[in-house]
């Protein structure tokens, strides 16, 4: 249930509504379970229910997002951002590769940390553009169900790492929303089936998402409340994107003229077409999709495509995902007869040909794709979201921890303290000791990661434990505590027992930011919020000169007669001044005092005229 508060004046506060988030690469959607109904509704409003993940920058660095954002891609790819998903946790190092396909500007200043993308003379970071998105949807809950909306449970990629899933939480709290947990994707795309709220029933589960531009498959062993994933194969550059490109290059190889295309919007016109003619096609096998492209400079081409000719060209998109189904089998050590229930996810498995693949490799379950496949993550969360505000009693999730935590030890080998997959919170002790005589301080390497040796794992934090007594090797027993809290939050202590030193320390993922980082983003904000209304200031002063350029060059065609040569040609050059100004946008300082030159130097006349006028009225004469 919602809570309805009520402030000291008797007013009735706006009731509190938890969300869930499925923030998409390509689309992004909240839901809610709605108490009325008790099941969980898709909030959309006139604009639909999928947000485009998609920011389109205005001048002075306002932002759009979603459905009206969306033109911008071919209008002003430079200053339209998306895929923002693909970029989170990550460094320009990682995106390289992937810069030729932005139309927008990543920053390569520093290799190592958290990638930028630039918009005019502003930066903003993933988790910064990541927490745009999530407002938007804050603010949609908000005022299509007209209730405060504090707190959600976002989704994520089963395979996102530990700065990923940090780096969205943070852009939650940027958003002003508290994130209640981080939940995997498939998980509450499972959850929206009812799979795992039934606390005794054990279930092997495979989900199956094809998107826009990433493909996962998730094997999932539900247990008590635990989501575990046995495994998870995808691959982050493949999806229904691919399925376009390729209708787009068959189109392409039939008639050159569409291969020397070169300005970005032309391409994407070209690639949305291509989008529509999947969809269209999926939804009528048996019908042939026609358009005639402009080509812009008088001449057109006739585009076709019948569902043959699409099969052709998703054909190796369809291939690598059962590659992928076959590994991520193989990884869990199961054969197809040991999966239970298929479940779909997104946009993509609406192309007919994923069911018929999906049903030829597990004949013996019946595929889960009866909700809409955009909305099943969103959905899942929304469930979530109302169990962890504890209105359903029923059901326990538990939050797992998604890659194992340990130290480095003697030859450079990880050793596991927290495996993954463990529930959390938890609390984790082991002992270990010195391997030199006299050793008197100890290296704490902390990693997260699978393999054997630490050097392939990631290096989440090091301390020294200093101060240790001289002694024997083998001696000294140092006690090593991992704890890891709710929020992901790992506290990694050392101590050595016979003396009683000790060291502690806190790990933030590399890419995540600290408290201090999220405050000085959102002071940023505001003071950004001040730029902005400077912007507006300025454009009003704009709009000001203007009016009055026109309102003068009015004047003077009207009452020429009843000027004399002197006051039209200070006028002339006050206007003329005045129009500089507003043509180079010079401040607006500099505008506002050449408006009132010339609204001063005519208002002598312009009220001599005004006397006429109103004299000439009072005789009852037009002038
Ligand atoms: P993401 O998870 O990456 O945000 P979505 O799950 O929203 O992506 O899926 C978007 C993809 O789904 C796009 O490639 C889009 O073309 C594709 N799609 C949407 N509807 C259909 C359809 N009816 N048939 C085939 N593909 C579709
Ligand atoms: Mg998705």
């Amino acid at each position: 249930m919602a809570k309805i508060k009520i402030d000291i004046s008797g007013k009735v506060a706006k009731p509190q509504v938890v969300v869930g988030i499925d923030l998409g690469t390509t689309n992004s959607l909240v839901a809610w379970v709605n108490p009325a109904s008790g099941a969980a509704e898709i909030i959309a409003d006139a604009m639909g229910a999928l947000v485009p993940s998609v920011i389109a920058f205005g001048d002075g660095g306002v932002a759009q997002v979603g459905v009206l954002a969306k033109s911008g891609l071919v209008d002003r790819p430079d200053r339209t951002v998306f895929s923002v998903k693909r970029l989170l946790g990550k460094s320009y190092k990682d995106i390289a590769a992937f810069q030729s396909y932005l139309g927008y500007r990543i920053i390569d200043e520093e290799k190592d940390a958290m990638v930028k993308v630039q918009v005019d003379d502003r930066f903003y970071n993933p988790i910064e553009l990541s927490a745009i998105i999530l407002r938007e949807l804050k603010q949609k809950a908000e005022r299509v169900l007209n209730a405060d909306v504090l707190q959600a449970v976002v989704t994520v990629p089963a395979y996102f790492n530990d700065s990923q899933r940090q780096a969205t939480r943070d852009a939650g709290k940027l958003a002003g929303l508290e994130v209640l947990r981080i939940v995997n994707e498939p998980t509450a795309a499972s959850l929206s089936y009812g799979i795992g709220l039934d606390r005794d029933k054990e279930q092997t589960v495979l989900v199956y998402d094809l998107g826009g531009g990433t493909f996962d498959v998730s094997i999932l062993k539900i247990e008590d409340g635990v989501f575990e994933v046995l495994s998870t194969k995808g691959d982050t550059a493949l999806g229904g994107d691919d399925i376009d490109r390729s209708v787009m290059m068959h189109w392409q190889s039939e008639q050159v003229v569409l291969s020397e295309l070169t300005a970005v919007g032309d391409v994407h016109r070209l690639r949305l077409l291509a989008e529509e003619a999947k969809v269209f096609l999926g939804a009528n096998e048996d019908k042939v999709f026609v358009h005639v492209f402009d080509l812009g400079d008088g001449s057109v081409v006739d585009l076709r495509l019948d569902y043959h000719g699409l099969e052709a060209a998703a054909r190796p998109l369809m291939l690598k995902t059962k590659d992928c189904i076959a590994a991520a089998l193989r990884d869990a050590q199961l054969k197809p007869e040991h999966i239970e229930a298929v479940v779909m996810v997104g946009g993509s498995t609406r192309y007919p040909e994923v069911l018929k693949l999906l049903s030829g490799m597990f004949p013996h379950v019946t595929v889960n794709n009866q909700i809409n496949p955009d909305e099943v993550v969103a959905l899942g969360a929304a469930i979530e979201a109302d169990v962890l505000a504890g209105n359903r009693k029923d059901v326990l999730l538990l939050d797992v921890t998604p890659l194992s935590l340990g130290i480095e030890t003697a030859g450079g080998l990880m050793d596991v303290l927290i495996p993954r997959n463990n529930k959390i919170p938890c609390k984790v002790g082991r002992e270990y000791t010195t391997s030199v005589d006299g050793q008197v301080n100890l290296m704490i390497s902390i990693y997260q990661g699978e393999r054997e040796m630490v050097s392939e794992n990631r290096k989440l934090g090091e301390f020294v434990l200093k101060g240790i007594p001289a002694m024997p090797a083998g001696l000294p027993k140092i006690e090593v505590v991992f704890a890891l809290d709710a929020d992901g939050l790992l506290k990694v202590q050392a101590k050595e027992l016979r003396s009683g030193v000790v060291q502690h320390i806190e790990i933030k993922p590399q890419y995540g930011l600290t408290d201090d980082q999220v405050e000085k983003m959102l002071l940023e904000g505001f003071q950004f919020a001040q730029a902005d209304i400077q912007t507006r200031l300025h454009q009003e002063a704009i709009n000001e000169g203007q009016q009055l350029v026109y309102l003068a060059q009015r004047f003077m065609e009207k009452n020429a007669n009843l000027m004399n040569a002197e006051e039209i040609e200070g006028t002339k050059q006050r206007i003329v001044a005045l129009e500089c100004l507003l043509q180079e946008r010079a401040e607006k300082d500099m505008i506002l005092s050449a408006v009132t030159d010339l609204n001063d130097y005519t208002r002598p006349f312009a009220e001599r005229l005004m006397d006429v006028a109103v004299s000439a009225a009072l005789k009852g004469k037009e002038i």
